[in-house]
């Protein structure tokens, strides 16, 4: 969706609304690191997230990655910055097409500062000039498809600025002139230049309004993290720092904790001044750190850290292509990324609904399903790579980790568990310390308000349920105890399989089972996740992978841990287990007397 549909819809309801922006770290270790801190940050609804374009086009191919992440993993709406530095037109159309086909749909465009070591900006061949070229390339080659965003400059542009500080009138309104230019050759918002006097950012607003810009201004804040960092980048950025705020930072520029706290008090005062002017869009520069945004955030009432909502039980994309998915199987619900990866070709969405699996087909399993981040591998290797003597040892990991004492798990790329995990991690233990070694899990929910921490989401105001689900891998014999009972429980579904595709199961193979629904004022019923036969036949293959991809992978070669993983692997069953009575039953009572066994 285009940013600027985002802004406008929260202006029709009065809505205050916030966007973060990052750029593209220089090391692996830096770039996970990243994506870590975006899914926290995210968590907290931003309504566009940005990532810059590097000086000169130096990290061109990391900044198309990281934007394909943000918008189709992290699922943000992701806004790219592209400049004209070094950019013939040919590449500034690679990038273009490549965004557009990741389903992006967001363009800050930039002439970009001189490349390094040229004081002035020179256009390249078979490039761009400005701002404004490229502006009007993007509306003339790909019409209505981007949103695109401009750069403003509420103190002038750098260049017009005299090394006095000062810029003249005229040199300010010509730079005002230009700027509407790039609106009217069809910019859709414009995003300011960081500023630390509020006074000089409202005069912009009203100077741009008084010669006709029309569109959102968006003010660009940068809290200040430490007192050099902050005289280099305003030295940069030539931006006059009012008395007040030297005098203030000045006693406390050694104490790097006092000077954040300032940052934190000081954004917090200027965007309530621009608040209360009207402006009801904020953009944090974080320098892709955390804490001072959220800092502001919190002190302006627009976010809650215990209050951290879900629309979906999965984040609902932002891929312009698959907008409107609303269901998944539940089999992927701690693998989002996995499942993401393997649907990504899909041409299902534009129909409103996930529908049938045999159709449109889940994409081969790759090595991709089975790579880590490196942050969370070495937490693997700690957690998972200790010796195993004995199945008991397998048993008591899984135990560990459903009490929550592990935070890792192969078969999850989230980190730690599910809020709903913990109301049941007692009988989790249960079952996992006589064998049943749960990947996936979910309480029986009747009518919960939506906005109950734990197994809320879709916002407040409705309700929602769910089945309670099990699924785990166990030996034929405790699998053969398992059908025995449910021919007891009619209100128990189960199918299972080994690695070989041997099965058993007692619902059809047509069987669509919604595990997962919500009621809303005035909206049709919602039922984000199901259980069904089709999709747990290609889950199993990638359940089954991990077991050496992701588990016994940790040991060398010949390892008696390796052994016994692979006996795990070749000999159990992974069960689905639903019980449908989500009102009175309880799919832990049914396992009671064959833990005897
Ligand atoms: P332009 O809009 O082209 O303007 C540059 C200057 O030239 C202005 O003073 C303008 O008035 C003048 N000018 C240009 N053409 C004309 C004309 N025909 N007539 C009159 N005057 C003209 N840099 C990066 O390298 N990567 C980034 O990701 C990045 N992100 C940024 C995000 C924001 C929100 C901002 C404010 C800046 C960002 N920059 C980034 C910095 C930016 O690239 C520099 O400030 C650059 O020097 C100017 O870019 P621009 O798009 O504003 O240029």
């Amino acid at each position: 969706m285009k940013v600027i549909e985002k802004i406008r819809e929260a202006a029709k309801e009065d809505r205050v609304i916030f966007s973060f922006e990052y750029f593209p770290p220089k090391t692996q270790d830096g770039v996970d690191n990243l994506f870590d801190r975006m899914e926290r940050m995210v968590a907290h609804n931003p309504s566009f997230c940005d990532i810059t374009w590097g000086a000169g086009g130096s990290t061109a191919d990391l900044t198309l990655d990281i934007s394909n992440r943000m918008q189709n993993v992290i699922c943000v709406e992701t806004m790219m910055h592209l400049t004209c530095t070094n950019m013939p037109v040919d590449k500034i159309d690679h990038a273009l097409d490549t965004i557009k086909s990741n389903g992006i749909q967001n363009v800050l465009a930039l002439r970009g500062d001189p490349p390094h070591g040229q004081d002035k900006f020179v256009q390249v061949e078979g490039g761009f000039a400005c701002a404004l070229d490229l502006v009007r390339h993007i509306r003339a080659k790909y019409g209505d498809y981007f949103g695109i965003t401009v750069a403003g400059y509420p103190e002038a542009h750098p260049d017009m600025i005299t090394s006095d500080g000062g810029v003249s009138e005229e040199g300010y309104q010509s730079d005002l002139a230009y700027l509407k230019r790039k609106v009217d050759a069809g910019g859709d918002l414009i995003i300011t230049q960081l500023f630390y006097d509020t006074d000089i950012f409202l005069k912009f607003v009203n100077d741009c309004r008084q010669i006709g810009i029309t569109c959102p201004i968006v003010p660009g804040i940068m809290p200040i993290n430490n007192y050099k960092g902050f005289l280099r980048m305003t030295g940069f950025c030539k931006t006059k720092i009012p008395d007040e705020i030297k005098a203030a930072l000045e006693p406390i520029k050694d104490n790097e904790e006092a000077v954040k706290a300032y940052g934190i008090h000081l954004g917090t005062e200027m965007c309530r001044k621009i608040l209360a002017h009207g402006i009801k869009t904020l953009h944090l520069y974080t320098l892709n750190m955390e804490k001072s945004a959220l800092a502001i955030l919190m002190n302006l009432g627009l976010i809650d850290e215990t209050k951290v909502q879900r629309s979906l039980p999965w984040r609902r994309p932002t891929n312009a292509f698959r907008a409107k998915e609303n269901v998944r199987p539940i089999f992927w619900a701690n693998r989002p990324k996995s499942y993401i990866s393997r649907t990504v070709g899909w041409d299902q969405y534009p129909h409103g609904r996930w529908g049938d699996s045999r159709n449109p087909s889940y994409g081969a399993l790759s090595d991709y399903q089975f790579m880590r981040r490196r942050s969370c591998d070495k937490k693997i290797q700690e957690e998972w790579g200790v010796p195993l003597k004995c199945i008991e040892d397998v048993h008591e990991r899984f135990v560990n980790c459903c009490l929550g004492k592990i935070r890792s798990n192969p078969w999850s790329e989230l980190d730690g568990l599910q809020p709903e995990t913990m109301m049941i991690n007692k009988e989790l233990e249960n079952v996992n310390s006589k064998g049943f070694l749960t990947i996936n899990s979910q309480p029986a929910v009747n009518g919960e308000k939506s906005d109950s921490p734990s197994v809320g989401w879709g916002g407040p105001g409705g309700y929602v349920y769910q089945k309670a689900y099990l699924e785990f891998f166990c030996s034929p014999d405790k699998l053969n105890a398992l059908v025995e009972k449910c021919k007891e429980l009619p209100s128990l579904t189960y199918m299972a399989v080994n690695k070989d595709g041997d099965s058993i199961s007692n619902v059809e193979s047509n069987d669509v089972n919604a595990v997962t629904w919500g009621v809303f004022p005035a909206k049709e019923i919602i039922q984000p996740t199901v259980v069904d036969p089709v999709s747990f036949m290609v889950w199993k293959d990638e359940a089954f992978d991990i077991w050496t991809k992701g588990w016994a992978c940790l040991f060398q070669e010949g390892d008696a841990s390796r052994q016994i993983l692979d006996e795990v692997r070749k000999s159990y069953f992974l069960v689905s287990l639903v019980d449908n009575d989500y009102v009175n039953g309880n799919i832990y009572a049914a396992f009671k007397d064959i833990l005897m066994i």
